[in-house]
């Protein structure tokens, strides 16, 4: 006899449709999987096996040939195999579902017949919605994430023994609670008011997330680069409620639903990471920091440290805001929309030339900077100088609270997005969206003057241009004037003062 059920493999972030079709016939008794299983997939007939039997069904001892199609397309991981074990007992006669067809099923199987959570449950669901289907049954514990999903029948099952009910329909469970998507930061979330003194630095920092710029801070160690970062999600402006179901869609495909943050990812990969770990790679793609922290900060703190390659993936990712990984079967493309923030020290010892300890050799000092003009400057928006706090500031009260700063950021956010369309931000704006700027007469000589001076590149016009834009958003006003423009040229070079 034959059945066919209906699954998904993972592939990137999204789930492909998978057929299952089992065949039982008579025969020495036999356990085929064919049509591109990976090894936890052939594996599942092991778990199939003892699910069954635990469950008090019977593994018919025949010849079964389970085949997933297509077959050109890679089957990954352990998710199939609820999807196979209800194959097997229609096929054998054991379960009259007649609807089986109708419905998708995505889980994993323990050997005593539990189901076991699987990972991007949330885009399964939704491509069950797309493919038709009246309903998904897959594990309790992803249940409240599948059930974010409208327009499907979600069932929670939590073992085997239970699709016989269902089947039947003595068992009727209830839709599973959807998951709560966190939009604003827990309150319990770090503070920019610890960030004491640093006025430049808390302006930077209001600037960049204001208008969506990357930021690299370049100081000493201790000047508070790494505390700065990690306050940035806080003076964000709250995630929309389809860009919080983007984040929680990046992260069910990744198995870290339940450490999903409140409000936006920060993502701070140690400078050791591979190019794959940073931008995803791998057969079938698997994300990288980069999508973790989609909708996001990504911080890469000591960024002279982190390995070229890794740094140069980055670049066409950061123009994009995807990641485009070719494979046999096509290109995956990532989404990664992420604010780029970055820390660096000045020298190699991190005193800084300037000190008087400074004990680094020119040479040194130079192949340093040079590392760090390669390292991505060009895709920087912000250069924010940092200096040790002094005695007083660091003993000083302590700063602007995050909530005060949110509201002048949300304020310039939102005359970004009447412009722009919604979700966009300054950093965002296409060339001719940016060359487009509303310019007073004063603040266009004053670029065109630093751009025939300067031989400023066509990037750097357009990108001072945008950070001119957001300080006028911040001040509320029309058209960026003389003193905004001065202002953003300012902040892309890496003055002191
Ligand atoms: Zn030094």
């Amino acid at each position: 006899m034959l059945a066919t059920a209906r699954t998904f493999t993972l592939d990137g972030i999204s789930a492909r449709p998978v057929r299952v079709e089992v065949d039982v016939h008579r025969g020495l008794p036999n356990f085929t999987i064919v049509g591109l299983p990976d090894a936890a997939v052939r594996e599942a007939r092991e778990r199939v096996r003892a699910a069954l039997v635990n469950c008090g069904f019977e593994f018919p001892l025949k010849r079964i040939v389970v085949n997933l199609a297509p077959a050109s397309l890679r089957k990954a991981g352990p998710g199939m195999d609820l999807a196979i074990a209800a194959g097997l007992l229609s096929a054998s006669g054991q379960l009259e579902w007649e609807g089986l067809a109708r419905v998708a099923l995505a889980g994993e199987l323990a050997l005593d017949g539990s189901t076991r959570a699987v990972q991007g449950a949330l885009a399964m669901a939704e491509a069950a919605r797309e493919s038709g289907a009246e309903a998904i049954v897959l594990p309790a514990e992803n249940g409240p994430e599948a059930a974010l999903v409208e327009g499907i029948g979600v069932i929670a099952v939590d073992s085997l023994g239970r699709l016989p009910g269902l089947v039947e329909g003595s068992w009727d469970p209830p839709r599973p609670q959807p998951l709560a998507l966190r939009l604003d930061p827990s309150p319990a979330a770090p503070d920019l008011a610890d960030l004491r003194g640093q006025p430049h630095l808390r302006h930077a920092l209001e600037v960049a997330a204001a208008g969506g710029h990357s930021l690299l801070m370049v100081g000493p160690p201790g000047a508070g680069k790494s505390l700065a970062a990690s306050r940035l999600p806080s003076i964000l402006p709250p995630l929309a409620p389809a860009e919080a179901l983007e984040v929680a869609r990046i992260a069910s495909a990744c198995g870290r639903l339940e450490s999903l943050p409140a409000g936006r990812p920060l993502r701070a990969p140690h400078h050791t990471i591979s190019a794959a770990g940073l931008i995803g790679g791998g057969s079938p793609p698997r994300p990288g920091e980069a999508t973790l922290s989609h909708r996001g900060v990504l911080f890469l703190d000591e960024l002279c440290e982190f390995r070229r390659d890794a740094l140069e993936a980055l670049r066409a990712p950061l123009e994009t805001g995807e990641v485009s990984i070719a494979r046999a079967g096509g290109q995956r493309n990532l989404p990664c929309r992420f604010m780029l923030v970055a820390a660096a020290n000045p020298c190699p010892c991190g005193r800084g030339e300037t000190d008087p300890d400074c004990a680094c050799a020119p040479y040194d000092v130079q192949r340093y900077q040079g590392k760090l003009s390669g390292a991505l400057a060009d895709r920087i928006d912000i250069l924010a100088a940092v200096a040790q706090p002094s005695a007083a500031e660091i003993g000083g009260p302590s700063g602007e609270p995050s909530a005060a700063v949110r509201e002048r950021v949300c304020a310039a956010r939102e005359r970004q997005e009447w412009r722009l369309g919604a979700g966009r931000s300054n950093a965002e704006m296409t060339p001719a969206e940016a060359r487009a700027c509303a310019l007073s007469g004063d603040a266009a000589n004053l670029l065109a003057d630093l751009y025939a001076r300067q031989r400023l590149s066509g990037r750097a016009h357009d990108r001072a241009l945008r950070l001119a834009q957001t300080l006028a958003d911040l001040a509320g006003v029309e058209e960026i004037g003389e003193e905004q423009m001065a202002q953003a040229l300012q902040m892309r070079r890496r003055g002191r003062d």
